[in-house]
This record gives C-alpha cells, structure tokens and sequence, in this order.
C-alpha cells in the first residue's frame, strides 16, 4: 500500500466512506482557527436517527450498518461542495458548513431532515432523523459548538424527534 492509500485510510470511516471523527476534529479546528481572521460565518450541523436502535433490533446489526451507509449517501447528495461531512460516532453525523450563517445552515438543515424522511431505507422503510444546530460565536472552540449542537439534539429528541432544532432555542427556553 503506498503513502496516499494509507493517508485515506486514515481519515476515512470504514462502512460509509465518508471523514472520520478524527478527521472532522482536524477539518473544524482548521475552519474556525481561520475565521478568526476572517470574519465569515460557520455553522455546524450533528444528525442522530431516531429509534435506531430498533431497526439493529428487528432487522440485525448487517441491516442497521446498511441503514447507516444509506443515511451517508442521503447526506452527502444533499450538502454544497463547501460542506464537510464525517459520521463522528455510532449513528452521529457532523456536518461543518463553512461559510454558512445560522440561518442558510438551518435551511441546509432541514432540507435534511425531509431527504431522510422520504427515503426508502433498505428494510427499515421510512426513518426520521433529529439534527441540531449551532453557528460560531466569538470565544467559541470546537468542544463549545459541539456542545451546542448536541444540546440541541437532546431537545430534538425530548420533544418528538424529527425535526431541527436551532441553537436559539437553548437560550429562549
Ligand atoms: P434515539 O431516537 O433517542 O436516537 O434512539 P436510538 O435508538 O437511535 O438511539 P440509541 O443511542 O439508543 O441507540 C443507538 C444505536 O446505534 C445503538 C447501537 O447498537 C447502534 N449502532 C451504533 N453504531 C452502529 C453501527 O456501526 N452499526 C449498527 N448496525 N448499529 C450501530
Ligand atoms: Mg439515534
Ligand atoms: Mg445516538
């Protein structure tokens, strides 16, 4: 194997091909150490499927694991060349979007959600999927957004999945 395949091995998640969390951790820290400098927008966007863990339970883990590659191919015909995307976790998918101001990644965010939700998953039929959203803020770092975001998933969650929650919501309830 030589020096390139390795590199993409590397950086790569092994069932879906898309960035791996490791990846995506070097992609944001890089993103945000520039718009410091510059002041553009950048927005993030974490996805988790609902009730995932019933189509491993009905179907089997190989259904489930097809699920997922699926839900990467949803994902990435459905983001701008501008946008990285990395499966971070299990079931979790990070989106950066560069460039992006809370408002246009909400609208690239729930443009998401209806693509999930009319797919035809393999087995599993139809699935929903709840994303959270945040946008840089000066002070912000990685672990800051992060947080964020995943704050706002766990509302998601908590109020009925299937739906974008914006990081507004955490600082008006
Ligand atoms: P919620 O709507 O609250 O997100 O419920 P959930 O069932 O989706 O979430 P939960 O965190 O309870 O379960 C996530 C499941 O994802 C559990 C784990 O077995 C499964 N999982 C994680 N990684 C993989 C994987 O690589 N392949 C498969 N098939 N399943 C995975
Ligand atoms: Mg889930
Ligand atoms: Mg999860």
């Amino acid at each position: 194997m030589d020096y390139r395949a390795i590199e993409q091995l590397s950086i790569t998640d092994k069932l879906t091909q898309l960035y791996n969390r490791a990846k995506m951790e070097e992609l944001f820290a890089q993103e945000l150490s520039q718009i410091t400098h510059y002041e553009v927008p950048l927005s993030i966007v974490l996805i988790d499927l609902d009730h995932f863990k019933s189509v491993n339970d009905t179907y089997g883990h190989l259904t489930g694991d097809k699920v997922l590659q699926e839900l990467a191919e949803v994902l990435r015909n459905n983001i701008r060349k501008t946008d990285y995307l990395g499966r971070i976790g299990g079931e979790e998918f990070l989106i950066i979007a560069t460039h992006t101001n809370l408002e246009q990644c909400l609208t690239l965010a729930e443009n998401l959600r209806q693509k999930i939700e009319s797919f035809d998953f393999f087995e599993a039929g139809q699935k929903t999927g709840s994303l959270g959203v945040a946008t840089y803020h000066s002070g912000d770092n990685e672990k800051s957004m992060l947080q964020r975001a995943d704050d706002c998933l766990y509302y998601a969650k908590e109020h009925g999945r299937n739906q974008v929650v914006s990081e507004t919501v955490l600082t008006a309830s």
